[in-house]
C-alpha cells in the first residue's frame, strides 16, 4: 500500500483511521453479517448509526435544540434552489458574492425572486472579503447569504457580516468543522460533506426550526421542502446511508481528537507553516490578502504558467498530488482540510523550498 498526500479541494482526504475502521467493518458491520451498504435504512442498526451521527455532530458544534440537522442529497448546489424555495416568503434575498459558489447561489435565487448583490469582491478576482459591517441590507430581505469559506479563491469570512437583524444563511462546505462556530448566529448553516467531512454524495443542513414551514413557494417539490425531511428525521426516502455512516465515523474521530477547538489549533498551525513560507518565498506567492486568508484552501502562484505546471508535475511525482489550482485562478491550490496531517504540509513546504532552490 502506498498512500499519497492528497491536496484535492474535494472530494478530499479522509482520516486514515476512519478508512481503516470502515474497511474492517465492510463484510460484517457490528455483528449484522452485512455491510452498511447492504443494509435497510429502516433497520434498527441503521437507525442507531444515523442517531449517533446526529448526536455527535450536535456535540461537536454545540447545536441548540431549536435547530434541526438534516442529511440530504443533491449536494451543496441543490441548496442554491432549495433555500430560496423555502425561505423567500417576500421573494427578496441579499447576496454577498465572494466567489463562484456564492455567484451560482445568487444566480439560482434570481429564478425565484429578487436577488440583490449587496457586496462583491469580483473586481479583484475574489482575492479578498469585502467590508460587511454596514451594507445596504434590503428592508424586506428574507435572508442574507454568504459563502463563508471560498474554496476556489482561498478566502474566509473571519467576521460574519452585519445582517442588521436579517437571517444569515451560510454555505460552509469547505470550512465545516474546521473550527468552533456559534450556530445561533445563523438561520441555516449547510455544506457538502465531500470537502472537509466525508465521501461525496451528501449535504448537511443545520436549520433553525422557525424556518421550517409549509409556507414554501408554490410548486416547490416535496423532496425540496425542508419540512418533509425534518418531519421524517432525514428518512423520508432512502438517504445516502453509507455516507451518513462514514461521516458518523469522522465525527467520532473529531471528538476523539479533542473537538473543534483542537481542530482549529491544528488547522492554524498547519496553515501557518504554508503561509509563512509563501510570505518569504522568492518564487511562490499567495494570491489572497493576508487578513482574509482561509485555513483550508491555500492558492499560490509563481507568476509563470510553465513553472506552475512543472511544479505540479514534479510534486505529484513525489507523492504530493492534486495541487493544480482552479482554472479561474491558475497556479496551485493546496487544500489542507482536517484530515491532512501536519507532516503533509511540512513535506509540501520542504518540496517547495527544494523546487525554489532549483528554479528561482
Ligand atoms: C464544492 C462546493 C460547492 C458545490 O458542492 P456540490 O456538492 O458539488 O454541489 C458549493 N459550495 C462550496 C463552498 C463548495 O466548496
Amino acid at each position: 500500500m502506498s498512500r499519497v498526500y492528497n491536496f484535492s479541494a474535494g472530494p478530499a482526504v479522509l482520516p486514515e483511521a476512519v478508512l481503516e475502521e470502515v474497511a474492517s467493518e465492510m463484510m460484517d458491520y457490528n455483528g449484522t453479517g452485512m455491510s452498511v451498504m447492504e443494509m435497510s435504512h429502516r433497520s434498527a442498526a441503521f437507525q442507531t448509526i444515523i442517531d449517533e451521527a446526529e448526536k455527535d455532530l450536535r456535540d461537536l458544534m454545540n447545536i441548540p435544540d431549536n435547530y434541526k440537522v438534516l442529511f440530504l442529497q443533491g449536494g451543496a448546489s441543490q441548496q442554491f434552489a432549495m433555500i430560496p424555495m423555502n425561505l423567500m416568503k417576500n421573494r427578496v434575498a441579499d447576496f454577498i458574492v465572494t466567489g463562484q459558489w456564492a455567484k451560482k447561489a445568487y444566480q439560482e435565487a434570481q429564478k425565484f425572486g429578487k436577488a440583490n448583490k449587496i457586496a462583491s469582491s469580483e473586481d479583484k478576482t475574489f482575492t479578498y472579503i469585502p467590508d460587511c459591517s454596514d451594507l445596504p441590507i434590503s428592508p424586506d430581505a428574507d435572508y442574507v447569504y454568504i459563502c463563508e469559506n471560498n474554496t476556489i479563491y482561498g478566502t474566509k469570512f473571519h467576521t460574519l457580516p452585519n445582517t442588521k437583524g436579517k437571517t444569515l444563511v451560510a454555505d460552509v462546505s469547505s470550512c465545516f468543522l474546521s473550527e468552533p462556530v456559534d450556530v445561533t448566529k445563523y438561520g441555516i448553516i449547510y455544506g457538502g460533506v465531500q470537502k472537509n467531512i466525508g465521501p461525496a454524495g451528501m449535504v448537511i443542513v443545520i436549520i433553525r426550526e422557525d424556518l421550517i414551514t409549509e409556507d414554501v413557494l408554490p410548486g416547490t417539490p416535496t423532496m425540496l421542502t425542508y419540512k418533509t425531511h425534518a418531519d421524517a428525521g432525514s428518512l423520508y426516502n432512502t438517504p445516502n446511508a453509507y455516507c451518513i455512516y462514514v461521516c458518523g465515523k469522522v465525527f467520532k474521530w473529531l471528538k476523539a481528537m479533542g473537538g473543534l477547538s483542537e481542530m482549529q489549533k491544528r488547522n492554524e498551525e498547519k496553515a501557518k507553516i504554508l503561509y509563512d513560507f509563501l510570505d518569504q518565498s522568492r518564487l511562490f506567492k499567495g494570491t489572497v490578502v493576508p487578513e482574509d486568508r482561509s485555513l483550508m484552501n491555500v492558492p499560490f502562484v509563481t507568476g509563470d504558467k510553465e513553472m506552475d505546471a512543472k511544479f505540479v508535475k514534479e510534486a505529484a511525482a513525489c507523492g504530493l498530488v492534486n495541487l493544480k489550482g482552479h482554472r479561474t485562478v491558475g497556479g496551485m491550490r493546496a487544500s489542507i482540510y482536517n484530515a491532512m496531517p501536519k507532516e503533509g504540509v511540512e513535506k509540501l513546504v520542504a518540496f517547495m523550498k527544494k523546487f525554489e532552490e532549483e528554479n528561482a
